[in-house]
């Protein structure tokens, strides 16, 4: 400490920014102990600058206490810099996600067109010359799909937004689909695609079906790219780990060029692969297998190969699953609408509201919809389409989310807010966000559905489909319809039906969660009322209210806007809240009896 300092009459603990408090002095000195720790405080110099200091405090008798302090500023810097610098690093990270975001939705959009086009010129009897070209056109966008897609899927995984469904699936269902879907590759090379099973691998089992797909997918189309001749062989193998749990290990082997040793471990790398030549040879960016190894590794497994130049490659995982049951899926299949063999769609003399400032995409949705007979409208703003449905009858409307002044989400909540028939009205989001990302406003909202774009014909009909009553479209009659689902007074239960898209193990899943909502809001309620806590009404209203709107609850949404009156009063009626209370637990009651029995 500086000569010149006067140190009389100063307390130890002067010298620090809340020393005082940091060392609970008094406690040192009544009770005579204190055990030995180190602090971080600041030092007060005469020029009032402070010091980061680290004090080392031991206790070497009763009455003596030794501190030894060190000058931490550099070291303080230093951890400084490098917080500035996670910082940057986690705002550049942002916009990079950002910026993909933008692009690849920008990229997507004339995609949509690229493609749907496409797919007309294909159908409108092309010269035989143009057929070739057409071909590559439509192989090509659909490639540079395919790498948006992947990139954005990278860069999702990348800013840990992915997250895994816990669903039952058939295993070996799965496997043979990917297996069908890659076979006609394998033909062309005259390779086989061999599957087999040991060890009593479960059929159903709980997990993420569609990354276990893309994972499977990824590796067994590389095996076949990267093969001339021999075959291509997926083996399943399953460790039990308890009575209903398994580690199951997966490989795919190929007979093909091979990977040299020191190229190996590169090629879980993104934009990395074995060689030089292999976009040129085989086409491909190198990122398939970063975005496998991540999804592997970010459900519990791992990722390893073995390979040999010019003799071949297996790629093997493991990941454990849950052993599944067989009722959940075969209730799933049952209710799933199916429109796959419809031979032709028709959606005779239906009116369909297309809300979309694109032009082109209007062109495109139209093009689907009036070949299908449909009567199509458009709306080039949220604004322009309340007034439309005001003037006209519409049996549905196609709603771009991305707009500007108002979006398609404002747009629908001022629709339903019109009331009456406006609130039956199936609106379909179209959107160029992948859905995951759209899923929750597009509910919140009160749209009905949702589409991604750009979208297959087949997928748009069926969406399309699935939310007009079955006499205003033509579906092949073999086609097994959606079950047909109840109504009470009190719920409206076919918003759920309708986001579901008839899955019934969502709607049980949606079912059990509603009837835990159920369960404690009359509870925080009567709370929120009794102690007159305005905010935390405020809160629980906010938490229930897209339950509200899915099922379409008004008696509990009314009764919640007598509570806030309540509360608004200068001296709340006793009796009022004794009824409202009563009444909410009434309400939510019935609602959970209604869900419980649902199934
Ligand atoms: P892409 O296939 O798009 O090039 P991947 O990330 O899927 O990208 O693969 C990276 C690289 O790993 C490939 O370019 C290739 O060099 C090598 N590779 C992957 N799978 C195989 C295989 N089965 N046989 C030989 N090489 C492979």
């Amino acid at each position: 400490m500086s000569p010149q300092y006067n140190l009389q009459g100063k307390h130890f603990t002067d010298f620090f920014r809340n020393g005082r408090n940091l060392l609970d002095w008094d406690a040192i000195t009544e009770h005579k102990t204190y055990k030995s720790e180190s602090l971080e405080l600041s030092l007060v110099k005469i020029n009032q600058k402070r010091i980061p200091i680290l004090i080392d405090i031991a206790q070497v008798s009763p009455e003596t206490l030794i501190c030894f302090t060190r000058d931490i500023s550099e070291l303080k810097k230093t951890e400084k810099a490098l917080k500035k610098a996670k910082r940057n690093a986690e705002v550049n990270a942002e916009n990079q996600v950002n910026f993909l975001s933008v692009m690849s939705h920008e990229i997507r959009t004339p995609m949509n067109s690229v493609i749907a086009m496409t797919h007309f010129l294909l159908q409108e009897n092309p010269k035989p010359e143009q057929i070739k070209n057409l071909n590559i056109l439509k192989f090509s966008a659909e490639n540079l799909l395919v790498l948006i897609n992947d990139i954005l899927d990278y860069n999702k995984i990348e800013a840990g937004k992915t997250t895994f469904e816990q669903i039952d699936f058939d295993l070996r269902d799965l496997i043979n689909s990917i297996s069908q879907t890659l076979s006609y590759k394998a033909a062309n090379k005259q390779i086989e695609i061999l599957i087999e099973y040991k060890n009593q691998v479960p059929d159903i089992i709980i997990g993420d079906p569609v990354r276990m797909s893309q994972i499977l997918t990824n590796l067994v189309d590389n095996a076949i790219k990267f093969t001339s001749k021999g075959y291509v062989k997926i083996e399943v193998n399953a460790e039990r780990l308890d009575k209903d749990h398994f580690d199951i290990l997966f490989s795919v082997k190929d007979t093909g060029i091979g990977i040299d040793a020191s190229k190996i471990q590169h090629i879980f790398q993104r934009f990395t692969q074995a060689e030089q030549d292999t976009t040129r040879k085989f086409g491909g960016t190198g990122l398939g297998l970063a975005i496998t190894k991540r999804l592997i590794e970010l459900q519990g497994g791992e990722i390893l190969v073995e390979s040999e130049r010019g003799v071949g490659s297996k790629f093997f995982f493991n990941l454990k699953f849950k052993k599944g049951d067989k009722r959940n899926l075969e209730s799933i299949r049952d209710a799933q609408f199916n429109f796959s063999d419809a031979p032709d769609f028709d959606l005779h003399g239906c009116k369909i509201l297309i809300v979309e400032d694109n032009e082109m995409n209007q062109m495109v949705v139209s093009q689907f919809l009036q070949k299908w007979n449909a009567e199509p409208d458009f709306a080039h703003n949220g604004e322009i389409a309340i007034d439309l449905l005001q003037k006209n009858h519409y049996d549905l409307v196609l709603m771009d989310i991305e707009m500007p002044v108002m979006n398609g989400y404002q747009t629908t909540e001022r629709i339903r807010s019109l009331k009456g028939v406006f609130k039956d009205l199936p609106i379909i989001a179209l959107t160029a966000s992948t859905i995951s990302e759209v899923k929750k406003q597009v509910e919140e909202s009160g749209m009905n559905g949702y589409m991604s774009k750009p979208f297959k014909p087949k997928e748009l009909f069926e969406v399309i489909a699935s939310h007009l009553p079955s006499h205003k479209y033509t579906q092949d009659k073999n086609t097994p319809k959606s079950t047909p689902m109840s109504k009470t007074g009190k719920i409206d239960y076919h918003k759920v039906i309708d986001i579901s898209g008839g899955n019934k193990a969502f709607i049980r899943k949606y079912n059990q969660l509603a009837v835990k909502v159920f369960a404690d809001f009359p509870d925080e309620y009567a709370f929120a009322i009794l102690n007159q806590d305005f905010e935390k009404l405020r809160k629980i209203h906010h938490n229930i209210r897209a339950t509200i709107g899915l099922l379409g609850l008004d008696d509990l949404e009314t009764e919640i806007k007598i509570g806030r009156d309540i509360l608004q009063q200068d001296e709340p009626n006793e009796q009022a809240i004794g009824q409202t209370i009563k009444q909410v637990k009434n309400l939510c009651k019935e609602y959970s009896e209604y869900l419980n029995n649902y199934f």
